[in-house]
Formats: C-alpha cells, sequence, structure tokens
C-alpha cells in the first residue's frame, strides 16, 4: 500500500534525538529556545513561543489577543477541528465564514459580511499548502492569526506566509509539513504577545495565579524539528518537482487541478484533485489498487455542527480528494499512483 503520508526520518534526525536523551535533559530547555529563534528566523519574524500541539499555539495566539467569553472569532467552515476547539476552550464564540473556491481557503468577502463589534480575530488557515487570500483579509481590521499548519515555507508576493497576521501557528505533527512527533508554535513580531504566550504554556514558580496550561515541549521533540527544519527547503523543492510531475501526467483527465492565487507560492502539502463524480467511489477504487487517498478534509465544521449554510464548502467536499505527495516518494511508486489514477477515472467515466 502507497500510504497518504509518509514520515521522512534521516539519521542525522535520529542521531540528534538520541544526543538529547542520552543528555538527561529532557524537559523543556536551551534546545527549545534554539528551536523558537530558528522557526522565528526561517519565517522573518521576530520571535517564537514552541508548544506542544497545534491546538495549543492556537489556544494561547487566541488568549494572548485577550479574546474570552462575550468575544467573537471567525475561522472558515471548510477546515479540521482544531481551530474551532481553540476558540472554544476560550469561551468565545466561533463565527463561520465560506470558502474561495480556488483553493479552499477562507474567503475575505465572506469573513467580511461576518465581522461585528465582537470580532477579535479571523483564523486564517492556509490549507494545503496553498496561500489564503492574505492580503486582502488583512485590511478587513481584525486582527489575523495565520494557521501555517500546512503550510509552513509557503509565500505570498515575495514575502514568507505566516508573517502578515498579527500573529502565526505552526503545527508540528507527524503529518505534517515536518514534525516534532506532536508539537506546534506560536509566533509573532510582538513582544507583548510573545510574553503572554510564553506565560501561561508553563504553570510553575509563577508569582501571581491564575489558571495556566502545561503546553511545553520536550528538549527531544526540538532536536527532532531543528534537524528536520534544516532540510526544508529542499522538501519542498522535491514537493514541487512532484507536484509539476501530477500537473502533466493528470493534465487530459476528467479532473480540476490545484490552482493557486496570484502572486503566490505553494509549497503542496497537499495535491487536490477536484473530481466530477463521487469521492468515495474515487478513494475505494484507488483503495483496491494500493494508493491511500483521503477527503482532504474529514467534514466541514457546519456540517459536523449542523449549522449554516456554506454552498461552496459543501461542493469542495463533495468534490476533493488528496493524492500522496511527500518526498520520498519514488518514480516507481508516482507512476502506479498515475496509472492508477488514469485507470479509475476513464474507468469511471466511459
Ligand atoms: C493539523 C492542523 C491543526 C492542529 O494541529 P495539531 O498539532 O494537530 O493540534 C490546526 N490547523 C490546521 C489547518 C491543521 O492542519
Amino acid at each position: 500500500m502507497i500510504p497518504h503520508s509518509r514520515l521522512h526520518i534521516t539519521p542525522e534526525d535520529e542521531e540528534a534525538v538520541a544526543r538529547v536523551i542520552r543528555s538527561g535533559m529532557l524537559a523543556q530547555g536551551a534546545m527549545v529556545a534554539e528551536f523558537e529563534k530558528a522557526v522565528a528566523a526561517y519565517l522573518g519574524v521576530r520571535g517564537g513561543v514552541a508548544v506542544n500541539s497545534g491546538t495549543a499555539a492556537l489556544h494561547l495566539a487566541l488568549l494572548a489577543l485577550k479574546v474570552g467569553a462575550g468575544d467573537e472569532v471567525i475561522l472558515p467552515s471548510y477546515v479540521c477541528v482544531a481551530p474551532l476547539n481553540a476558540i472554544h476552550y476560550t469561551g468565545a464564540r466561533p463565527v463561520l465564514a465560506e470558502a474561495d473556491p480556488a483553493t479552499g481557503n477562507i474567503d475575505p468577502e465572506s469573513v467580511r459580511a461576518k465581522v461585528t463589534s465582537k470580532t477579535k480575530a479571523v483564523i486564517v488557515p492556509h490549507l494545503f499548502g496553498q496561500p489564503a487570500r492574505i492580503t486582502e483579509l488583512q485590511n478587513l481590521g481584525v486582527p489575523v492569526i495565520e494557521d501555517l499548519a500546512q503550510s509552513i515555507g509557503a509565500r505570498c508576493h515575495g514575502r514568507m506566509a505566516g508573517g502578515f497576521g498579527v500573529m502565526a501557528i505552526c503545527s508540528f505533527y507527524a503529518t505534517k509539513v515536518f514534525t516534532t512527533g506532536e508539537g506546534g508554535m506560536v509566533l509573532t513580531d510582538r513582544d507583548d504577545l510573545l510574553d503572554v504566550a510564553r506565560d501561561m504554556r508553563d504553570y510553575d514558580e509563577k508569582a501571581r495565579y491564575q489558571t495556566r496550561y502545561n503546553y511545553k515541549m520536550t528538549e527531544f521533540q526540538a532536536a527532532l524539528g531543528l534537524s528536520q527544519l534544516q532540510r526544508l527547503e529542499a522538501a519542498i523543492r522535491e514537493r514541487k518537482r512532484l507536484a509539476a510531475f501530477y500537473n502533466q501526467a493528470l493534465a487530459d483527465l476528467p479532473c480540476r487541478r490545484p490552482t493557486g492565487i496570484p502572486g503566490c507560492d505553494p509549497i503542496y502539502y497537499r495535491y487536490i484533485l477536484r473530481l466530477d463524480q463521487d469521492p468515495d467511489n474515487f478513494l475505494t477504487a484507488m483503495e483496491k489498487r494500493q494508493v491511500a487517498c483521503r477527503r482532504p478534509i474529514y467534514k466541514p465544521i457546519h456540517q459536523l455542527l449542523q449549522c449554516g449554510d456554506f454552498q461552496i464548502t459543501d461542493r469542495l467536499w463533495e468534490e476533493s480528494v488528496s493524492i500522496p505527495l511527500y518526498p520520498g516518494l519514488t518514480d516507481q511508486e508516482l507512476n502506479h499512483i498515475i496509472i492508477g489514477i488514469q485507470t479509475v477515472l476513464d474507468d469511471n467515466h466511459g
């Protein structure tokens, strides 16, 4: 079976983790601080606060922006439930927005229509490695939290995604662009927001009590992250090469291939095909051919919560499948996947 995601761990990664474990210093320390500096430098922002998940990073980002009960936070319906959970943790009310059909990302016009006097932030995931319409979203006058969980390294208008919003978050979960097993980071140019995030992630030895969290990352996770970060640009180049290969090989088939927005440089964390047939048939047929494909979003939030009318999101969900794309995919596997897709789409068509 060709998996939908695959880890890419080198002997250098293993050695970096082993060194930390041998050192006897396992909990948050110098390695975590170094990882924070390295990710912030990569993204061109002032600083980062490493945590144990992307969800925790979203939670701390919202707390740093003083989001709480009585506030509203806008998020897309077409995303996993992690941002929804983070909003719920704060007691704020989530407000769903519609998708941009070009990329599946949150639509600035829909956000504009949902802004009220209670809106404290908008969470903008750059899904599948494709940048959202970030400059339009920035101009709405609401603090933007960029969710880079699927798009670290993507660029918009020549600048790194993550440097546009007031804050950004990353996830380093096992199947993300690069990994620490579980992990995440809050990033921002503002020292006051970094201070809040740093304070809230750790409960011990605080002069004044308030409810805080244990969101700390371990030293060996940070070591793995640092080691993987060094290969990130090479990994992104490989992702782009594979995407170009798919673009060419799948050009004449009855499906639509990923389209970005003008001025943006995607990293192809996922390669999404839009089909004019039921994705379930496609997924089953591909599985029979030993290729694991997936719906890129398990279910839109408005469907899970059974609220609202989001027709573009429904349509995206009804059409979209994600096919394997990651560094380490061999030419043989690539050919097998392409022949599989050609056969399945042609069969179902004829
Ligand atoms: C994975 C993901 C998250 C959550 O990250 P975890 O590390 O799994 O908590 C948040 N937003 C998006 C867009 C994601 O893909």
